[in-house]
């Protein structure tokens, strides 16, 4: 069995060879793969039965002759999971996530590499050139490891960090270029055509259409289990009503669809699903020009979000392929903003346990959107693509103030039984009442210094003095649980203020940390010996010593009662 590459321009059929970029007719990059679907179709649905649930199970439909096991990191075969609390929230239960994140490196890409990367390898290539928004660079990264190909990863400099540094520690060589996903892409370009050096091409290139493409067909055996046999006679498996994936070049809604029209083709199912393409307003060229009903997209060549897993301006040629098959199976373009994603992968996650990546949540506040406008109605089944790295997304989505602190007792302290301890250490992280803390410094960024340090870290209701005498006024007036005291002060110095505090029985327990960026006389040093609890010289501790001794006071003051 074998299949062959034919021109979508000319109709010139060629075999295929992955370095071969176009038509040999026309010169057309835009080609696509054909199986002999007859031959395949009498024998799959038996051929397939026992194998493995990953995406070579599909082998026959795959460009690649005899893919490689040691390549294999366990592409495809993720999980199709219900989605039943948003459901009922919804009023559609019918609602199921494609589980991509349960990918290798966590993300569809991986799809595209493991089958790019076979390919290659087959071809005796060994070496490529790929432009990303990230996620492509690092699936590639890791199957080119393996496979002992090198990667040249060209990104945007605001892909994030976290994510250029996962490309690197699998081998890639990242090349960070400060300017557009488009200018990115030309620059790649251009260095792999100087040095002859394989190119991902995006939905140009055959293997990554044909490695999407697996995701549907994954979801047609995937629903026919969830939801039973499909009711048309002589048919073998289920499709959705709708599949909702944020896009970007657009090549995953290409793959797939081609995916779900073959395997209507053969016979297995008797629908196509409608396709939801959302993209993130902010640069939305698809978007727009399907609501002026335009045949090709303007280029969108300032990308206004911070989801830059999505900001490719200038869709080219996809933009006309999507549309035509949008028109005949009744898909929709939408976009949404940055914020409503975020809402919507916080909801997702409060809802579903699910944490996925901004352009995930992109997909979903999609998804939202056309429930609220009854484009996608209660009955549909619905299957949204969800994928994604989430570290990079928790400050935007969280904000502040996402977390509390427990620090218990030290062991030693046996003075009072432990749960006493671990009471007042919950009672800490109570928010009707946050540690009170005094920063008394002369200096105003070393004041601010330390509240930057605990804020980042722990939530604190601040007070600051800059001279001796309003650091006693404070102490008086506002009742703090700690002071941290600077020693050299206008007005009245630290050791002054400390000899105050011990003789007054009622500020006398107040926990102290001295912080001084001076050294201290050996005669210095016994006036405070007894008199604080920590000393700490400034610029010479880390922020977490300084969260840790303030942590490790207020819960000692908590049990003595000093609150
Ligand atoms: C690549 C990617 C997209 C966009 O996919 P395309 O089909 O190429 O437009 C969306 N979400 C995530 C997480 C991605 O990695
Ligand atoms: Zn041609």
């Amino acid at each position: 069995m074998s299949f062959t590459i034919r021109c979508m321009d000319c109709g010139h059929t060629t075999p295929y060879h992955p370095g071969d970029i176009d038509c040999p007719n026309c010169k057309s990059q835009w080609r696509e793969a054909l199986y002999p679907y007859e031959e395949i179709a009498s024998s799959f649905p038996q051929d397939i039965a026992q194998r493995r649930f990953d995406l070579w199970r599909y082998r026959e439909l795959l460009p690649v002759h005899n893919p490689l096991p040691i390549l294999k990191l366990g592409e495809g075969g993720t999980p199709l999971i219900q989605a039943a609390n948003v459901g009922l929230m919804l009023s559609c239960p019918n609602i199921f996530i494609k589980d991509e994140r349960q990918s290798p490196t966590a993300s569809f890409k991986d799809r595209q590499a493991a089958v790019t990367i076979a390919a290659l390898k087959e071809a005796g290539i060994t070496e490529m050139v790929a432009a990303s928004t990230g996620n492509v660079a690092i699936s590639y990264s890791a199957y080119a490891a393996r496979a002992g190909i090198k990667l040249w990863a060209f990104v945007t400099s605001l892909v994030p960090a976290l994510k250029m540094r996962e490309i690197a520690l699998y081998g890639g060589q990242v090349i960070k270029v400060t300017g557009t996903y488009d200018q990115v892409k030309q620059i790649a370009t251009e260095f792999a055509e100087q040095r002859g050096l394989y190119l991902d091409r995006g939905a140009r290139t055959i293997t990554s259409i044909e490695a999407m493409k697996t995701i549907a067909y994954e979801i047609a055996e995937q629903l026919t289990e969830e939801l039973g046999p499909p009711e048309e006679p002589g048919t073998l498996w289920r499709t959705p009503t709708w599949y909702i994936q944020s896009i970007s070049g657009g090549m995953g809604p290409v793959g797939v669809s081609k995916g779900f029209r073959e395997m209507a083709r053969m016979g297995f199912t008797r629908q196509v699903p409608a396709i939801a393409a959302i993209q993130a307003e902010g640069c939305a060229p698809m978007v727009h020009a399907w609501r002026e009903d335009r045949e090709e997209a303007e280029a969108v060549t300032n990308p206004q979000t911070h989801i830059e897993t999505l900001a490719t301006g200038t869709p080219g040629r996809v933009y006309p392929i999507l549309r035509k098959i949008f028109k005949e199976d009744r898909g929709v373009f939408e976009s949404v903003t940055d914020e409503e994603a975020y809402q919507a992968m916080h909801t997702l996650a409060k809802m579903e346990g699910i944490s996925a990546e901004p352009a995930a949540g992109v997909a979903f506040a999609g998804l939202f959107k056309l429930i609220h406008a009854g484009i996608i109605t209660p009955s549909d089944v619905i299957v949204v693509n969800c994928t994604g790295h989430t570290m990079p997304a928790e400050p935007l989505v969280l904000g502040s103030g996402w977390a509390r602190s427990i620090i218990l007792p030290r062991k030693e302290e046996k003075s009072k039984p432990q749960e006493e301890g671990l009471l007042a250490a919950l009672n800490r992280v109570a928010p009707d009442r946050f540690p009170r803390i005094l920063i008394a410094d002369d200096a105003a960024d070393a004041r601010c210094l330390v509240r930057r340090i605990l804020q980042s870290q722990g939530e604190y209701i601040f007070f600051e003095a800059a001279n001796g005498r309003e650091t006693l006024d404070l102490v008086y007036k506002e009742h703090p649980d700690l002071l941290i005291l600077d020693l050299m002060m206008p007005e009245m110095d630290g050791f002054a203020v400390l000899d105050n505090l011990k003789t007054d029985p009622k500020t006398a327990e107040l926990p102290v940390i001295v912080s001084t960026a001076k050294e201290l006389t050996r005669d210095e040093k016994n006036r405070l010996q007894g008199q604080i609890q920590a000393l700490m010289q400034k610029g010479g501790f880390m922020s977490d010593a300084l969260f840790e001794e303030v942590q490790a006071l207020l819960v000692t003051g908590d049990k003595n009662g000093s609150s």
